[in-house]
């Protein structure tokens, strides 16, 4: 399975860059956005559902800042955890939703 290079939202064209295992340890980060830069960074050796998590968790830090949240960094953080491992949870334990959803988005 391939993990994807790029996402679209809004305006924006965010490239996903796959950095090593070595790299994101140095910089403890599992995943990280910029923002300015429309770049994601995710570690490469994390496993597909580990990496889906990432990729949702940086993309609302995408929307926080899209619809200007204004909230002090951690309780960012906290909604951008809670909220992604809620609807991460809920997408694999309801296969036929994700499958509602990819059919209800199609434009
Ligand atoms: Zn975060």
């Amino acid at each position: 399975m391939r993990k994807p290079t790029n996402l679209k939202f809004g305006h924006r064209l965010i490239k996903i860059k796959y950095i090593s295992h070595e790299l994101a340890q140095k910089r403890k980060i599992m995943a990280e956005v910029d923002p300015d830069a429309n770049v994601m960074e995710i570690d490469k050796s994390l496993d597909h559902a580990t990496t889906l998590n990432c990729i949702i968790h940086e993309m609302f830090h995408i929307i926080a800042g899209h619809y200007s949240w204004e909230v002090p960094a951690n309780i960012e953080e906290l909604f951008c955890e809670t909220a992604t491992n809620g609807v991460c949870d809920l997408l694999s334990q309801n296969p036929k939703l994700v499958e509602y959803l990819a059919n209800s988005l199609k434009k």
